[in-house]
């Protein structure tokens, strides 16, 4: 057997490309494109790309973006400054704030921040009033990254309800909300952590395996019921040409590029799962993009809600 390829990266161009009448919705009635707010702390190059590929996905849909890169000595207080601009602006409509930010701040000063922004702005929707509406099934905003996997599996025509779900990670921003969605949604839900004894077993009884622990090709093909759905969600950039030669073949398109840059993306699932799996999401171009998609469906979602309770 070998997996369908679940295709993240164009799912998330139609996404965009649905999104554009409501801008234009938007456009007509508020005089104005929707705007996110993105503040950026320091030099993580890892967190750069991200806020330019969503930078430029949201301007090529012709939405505003107002980013603010503080250096990496900034305050937290200079940080605590920009989301209450942001707060306070009548045409910013979705806040986001970039992760990590600077480990001096300590360990609660992204939660801090997170709590800062104005819920009907937070378009991560990690402030807690949006977390507790989620708990309770009626979040208007949800997680981008959870909420992409979840438009992934309807649009692709994947079962959820009845089916057994493993999620391989219980993180605020991955793991826990996809869990509660995929309940939401009926789904009978394992939740498996560091501390989980016996992960290959327990995952191996999945209908559908999302994996989110950071650890690159850590999920094999003994972790996968055959014709599962696995859904990877990791994102590790790994050096070691070692390991890379076990991955790809050594005259392959992406060998080449790893020679030349030194690096390679590969996600928390080993490609040998693709001989197991019935579905796959790939890395790059599966989850990553649909993430991206869905901060912009939020930003709009936010600025149409924004505008409908200013005109009520
Ligand atoms: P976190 O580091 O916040 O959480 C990792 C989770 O995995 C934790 O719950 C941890 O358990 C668990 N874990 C770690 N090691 C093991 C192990 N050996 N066995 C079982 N569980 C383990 O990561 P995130 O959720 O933020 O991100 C996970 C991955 O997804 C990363 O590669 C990240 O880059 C990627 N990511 C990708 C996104 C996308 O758009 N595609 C968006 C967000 C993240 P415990 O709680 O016990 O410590």
């Amino acid at each position: 057997m070998s997996a369908s390829i679940l295709d993240g990266k164009g799912l998330a161009a139609t996404i965009c490309e649905e999104l554009i009448p409501r801008i234009d919705d938007f456009l007509r009635s508020g005089g104005r494109p929707p705007q996110l707010g993105i503040l950026l702390v320091g030099d993580n190059p890892a967190s750069e790309v991200y806020v330019r590929n969503k930078r430029r996905r949201a301007e090529e849909l012709g939405l505003d973006v107002d980013l603010v890169h503080l250096p990496a000595t900034a305050s937290l207080d200079e940080a605590k400054l920009t989301i209450n601009r942001f707060n306070e602006s009548e045409s910013h409509d979705g806040i986001l704030v970039q992760v990590p930010i600077p480990l001096g701040w300590g360990s609660d000063a992204s939660r801090e921040l997170f709590e800062q922004i104005h819920p009907a702005k937070d378009v991560d929707s990690f402030h807690s009033i949006n977390v507790g509406r989620l708990m309770q099934n009626r979040a208007t905003l949800m997680p981008c990254t959870p909420s992409g996997i979840i438009e992934l599996l309807l649009r692709s025509e994947i079962a959820i309800e009845g089916q057994h779900a493993v999620v391989l990670g219980r993180s605020e921003i991955v793991g826990r909300p996809l869990a509660m969605m995929l309940l939401h949604r009926h789904a009978t839900v394992t939740i498996c952590h560091s501390r989980t004894p016996n992960l290959a077993s327990i995952a191996a009884t999945a209908d559908l395996l999302v994996v989110a622990v950071g650890r690159p090709v850590f999920v094999t093909h003994d972790f996968v019921k055959p014709g599962a759905t696995v859904i990877d969600v990791g994102i590790n950039r790994i050096t070691d040409p070692d390991l890379v030669s076990t991955l790809i073949a050594a005259d392959s398109v992406r060998w080449k590029a790893f020679k030349q840059r030194g690096s390679m993306l590969v996600g928390d699932v080993h490609p040998d799962v693709q001989k197991v799996a019935g579905a796959l999401t790939p890395v790059p171009g599966g989850v990553g993009p649909l993430t991206v998609a869905m901060l912009m469906v939020n930003t709009v979602e936010a600025a149409t809600a924004r505008l409908l309770s200013n005109t009520s």
